[in-house]
């Protein structure tokens, strides 16, 4: 029997509760241990809003992804709340899980030179995903896939429709994954590092080719990527991951010029062009003040480590360069950060005991 998948009409887009993903640990002489990956996420993707969800590797940010998609591997666990349009996803069957991939949510992979099939033509690959979701004559679907081609601006698609993937440039091959995904016409778009393998100039091509889908078909884009770069040049809005959680949110333009929690202010500082982006003001405990040519690029003490996650305080805090007693022993809870006294709209959140000061002199 083929399961059905009501699909409500209202335009909220995706709304994110309390997600917690768990994997098992093995642990010799008894049953596994489970540990939470990805903790207590709540956030939301708005139609024609490009998110960026950002952190370190290890922080959890592909495995979000997957929990949003319905892909996460067959032992992982998951709890909370992934709402579509008011459709509860998080109680969805495989089945139905199926048909919603593709066309509700679809997603892109960092790499797709491995995410295509090397022996397999770009057109077959292309008209195969075409006919899950409008069965059409086989001259109609040509012109369908050359349009899709041409809206992510590849030229002459007749001839790279038959062309194999390894014929393609990395940017080329990112496009066609764009256009794939786009072909469902999606209501969310889920990029796991689309430019990561990409030369900046493809880089930058491919990320206006995300934008322009996001504003012409009106979906929500998950940016999921490690670098600043990628997420100032198109995110509306920014999602700071660090060890499974948020610890930082709102809109890109506020959280990249005044970043609040240690650590996104530590991550920007870090960056070699680092005091450009952040204001005098929130960088003045930890930039010193001598010329950029001169400046030593600050870094952040320690690693990432896996028993960070467990930590019943701030999870940053061994690696933290403002943490006190407080920090390990009491994890921080959601403020809103402020740029004017009167300022009650920005819906900018961090969590942190002693943030960085917004540049008002709010710093706590
Ligand atoms: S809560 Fe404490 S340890 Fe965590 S980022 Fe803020 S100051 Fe640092």
């Amino acid at each position: 029997m083929v399961a059905t998948v009501n699909v409500q009409t209202a335009d909220t887009g995706l709304q994110v509760g309390d997600l917690s993903v768990h994997l098992p640990v093995p642990m010799p002489g008894s049953s596994p241990r489970w540990q939470a990956v990805v903790q207590s996420m709540s956030f939301s993707l708005k139609p024609g809003q490009i998110v960026g969800l950002v952190g370190e590797s290890g922080s959890g940010k592909t495995l979000t992804g997957r929990a949003l998609m319905g892909l996460l591997p067959h032992h992982a666990r998951s709890e909370g709340r992934i709402e579509l349009d008011q459709q509860a996803l998080h109680q969805c069957t495989e089945a139905q899980w199926r048909q919603l991939r593709g066309r509700q949510l679809a997603m892109i992979f960092q790499d797709p030179l491995m995410a295509l099939n090397p022996l397999r033509r770009v057109g077959s690959q292309l008209a195969e995903v075409l006919q899950r979701y409008q069965r059409q004559p086989k001259s109609a679907a040509h012109e369908v896939l050359c349009q899709a081609l041409l809206r992510v601006r590849l030229a002459d698609p007749d001839k790279l429709l038959r062309c194999y993937p390894h014929e393609l440039s990395g940017g080329m091959r990112q496009r066609v994954m764009i256009a794939m995904a786009l072909l469902g016409r999606p209501r969310v778009l889920i990029a796991d590092e689309p430019t990561a393998a990409l030369d900046p100039t493809s880089r930058d091509s491919v990320l206006d080719e995300l934008k322009r889908a996001c504003e012409t078909f009106h979906c929500a884009v998950l940016l999921i990527s490690h670098d600043f770069n990628v997420v100032e040049r198109v995110c509306d809005h920014v999602l700071m991951m660090y060890a499974g959680r948020l610890l930082e949110q709102g809109p890109a333009s506020s959280v990249l010029r005044r970043p609040r929690h240690r650590y996104t202010q530590a991550l920007l500082a870090a960056r070699p062009q680092g005091a450009q982006w952040i204001s005098a003001a929130s960088q003045e405990d930890t930039v010193p003040a001598v010329p950029q040519a001169k400046r030593k690029i600050p870094v952040i003490k320690g690693q990432f480590n896996a028993e960070h996650r467990a930590l019943n305080g701030c999870v940053f805090a061994p690696r933290c360069d403002h943490a006190r007693p407080l920090c390990q022993q009491q994890a921080p809870l959601w403020e809103k950060s402020r740029h004017d006294e009167n300022d009650n709209t920005l819906n900018h959140r961090f969590a942190c005991h002693f943030p960085a000061t917004n540049g008002n002199g709010e710093s706590s």
